[in-house]
């Protein structure tokens, strides 16, 4: 075992390397250490080695490193390095650093959220010179990393099979099984985290429009509010940010005596990883709304200055809010409102399997649906019981068009339909804004709607833009309609 005053040359022993000690970084350490792991330790400021070595050297088989050079020395070879800085500029620095140091057979891997095109360009930069390079999410947080986060990582199979039994070894575990495993090539990890964290927007809005619908409309207090996020804990709900929003609501805030939600300023921060999944999906031409309308609720709840200037204007008009006496009226609309968030959260992970299917296709990637429910069911955020019926419905067919397809999950939506309709429409009606509910109610309703007006979208292209369109009895053609001229006759143009 070594200490912080042992920042002498190594032998080549290392399993593997950790670049970057800071919050993640040195649990990311001390985790593959406490697993049995030699790992050698470096951070450009050498004060963050010394303190996890301090700290924690004795947890297990550390090898600090004063510079790159000796910490690259330090490793067994193929040597394998995970780098846990920032995003960007700072990850590019290192990468840059590490290319003259390392050999044809080493890997790096990049376990920041990065955005999955950089993983795609730098791994087909490093391709060049014979390094692998791994794109990997690591979700969880701080706590995840030390004590067992969900990893996805991409990048080749050489480089898995390097790395895997050691990944393996310190992500969370369910029922026996890893929350790890190999997503696929190039940026499929990346990909995969990004869309794991636009699931985790959506799921966390509809969590708190249930929340203000219960508030809002139903007119509940906190602890009552409290309680009933408790009582989902035994339904279909059940999920890690379930019993963190209750967590949440139960907190008294010492100062005021308040209600802990009512202290907070209601304006939602972000990092960008909605955004990404957002924007990405618009790029695939496939429907995100409830992710979508998560990352908006979040832009609309931090502009301030425009919410009070939009409230002086009093456009109150039309709303009704009935604030239900406790009592069976009440209890039905909470039921109610139980069977619309879990509608919603079926649409909303419908949504990112889709367009996680849609990029695996497009790149080649290859992803296994189910394994991606399966690895998300511990160590992340949006752990679940829910996610087993996700895995089981992608093994019983894992070419299914859609989750709403799955029969566990179509007959859960037949039920939930009316109650969700009644829900989206007492919203309306009090004025209390449910984005996400509504949008993923609407997104269903797309889906199994016989005819939509895209139709007509079509009509007003071709008059304006000759843009062409297709007929109900000719698929196959293509027709324009020459609208300028008197007789507005149809010609088929292919
Ligand atoms: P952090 O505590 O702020 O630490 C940042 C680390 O990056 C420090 O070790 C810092 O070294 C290093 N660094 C910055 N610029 C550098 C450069 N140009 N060259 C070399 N090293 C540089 O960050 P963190 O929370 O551990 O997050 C690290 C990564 O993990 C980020 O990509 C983040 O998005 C991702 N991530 C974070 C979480 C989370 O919950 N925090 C969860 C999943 C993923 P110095 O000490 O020398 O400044």
């Amino acid at each position: 075992m070594s200490s912080a005053s042992d920042f002498v040359p190594q032998p080549a022993s290392a399993d593997i390397g950790v670049y970057g000690l800071g919050v993640m970084g040195a649990n990311l350490a001390r985790n593959l250490a406490r697993h049995g792991h030699s790992v050698a330790v470096f951070n450009r400021t050498p004060a963050r080695t010394e303190r996890l070595m301090d700290l924690h050297g004795g947890e297990g088989d550390f090898v600090p490193a004063v510079d790159a050079a000796a910490f690259v020395a330090s490793l067994r070879r193929p040597r394998a390095v995970i780098i846990m800085v920032q995003a960007g500029s700072a990850t590019e620095a290192v990468i840059e650093q590490l290319r003259e140091l390392l050999e044809p057979g080493d890997i790096i891997v990049d376990a920041g959220n990065t955005f999955y095109e950089d993983t795609e360009r730098r791994e087909t930069s490093l391709r060049e010179q014979g390094i692998h390079f791994v794109g990997m999410g690591v979700s969880g947080g701080e706590e995840g990393a030390l004590l067992g986060p969900s990893i996805m990582p991409g990048g080749t199979d050489a480089s898995y099979e390097r790395l895997g039994p050691l990944l393996e070894s310190i992500s969370a575990h369910v029922d026996g099984e890893p929350c790890c495993t190999h997503v696929g090539p190039g940026g499929a990890g990346h990909f995969v985290k990004m869309v794991h964290n636009g699931i985790e927007y959506a799921d966390m809005q509809l969590i708190a429009e249930a929340y203000d619908l219960l508030r809002g409309v139903a007119g509940m207090s906190v602890p009552e509010i409290a309680d009933v996020f408790r009582d989902w804990k035994h339904s279909e709900l059940d999920s890690y940010l379930i019993d963190i929003t209750t967590e949440v609501l139960d907190r008294v805030d010492p100062a005021t005596g308040a209600p802990f939600v009512d202290v907070i300023v209601d304006a939602a921060g972000q990092k960008g990883t909605g955004a990404w999944t957002t924007r990405t999906a618009l790029d695939l031409g496939v429907a995100v709304p409830a992710i979508a309308e998560a990352t908006f609720a979040r832009a609309a709840s931090s502009a301030p200055a425009q919410r009070a200037a939009v409230r002086a204007a009093g456009l109150n008009a039309g709303t009704t809010v009935p604030h239900l006496a406790a009592g069976p009226e009440r209890d039905a609309f909470v039921d109610a409102v139980r069977q619309a968030l879990y509608g919603s959260k079926i649409a909303a992970y419908a949504q990112g399997f889709d367009e996680i299917a849609t990029a695996s296709a497009q790149h080649d990637w290859n992803v296994d649906l189910g394994a991606m429910a399966r690895i998300w069911r511990g160590g992340c955020i949006i752990r679940a019981r829910f996610l087993d019926d996700i895995t089981r419905a992608y093994e019983a067919d894992p070419q299914l068009p859609s989750l709403l397809t799955a029969p566990t999950f179509a007959d859960a939506l037949r039920a939930a339909l009316p109650a969700w309709r009644q829900v989206v429409s007492a919203a309306a009606l009090a004025g209390v804004p449910a984005p996400a509910f509504a949008a993923s109610l609407a997104y269903v309703d797309q889906l199994r709607a016989q005819r939509l007006p895209a139709a007509l979208i079509q009509g007003q292209r071709d008059f304006f833009g000759s843009h062409t369109y297709h007929r109900v009895d000719d698929p196959e053609g293509v027709y324009h309609v020459l609208w300028a001229e008197p007789g507005r006759a149809e010609e088929k143009w292919n």
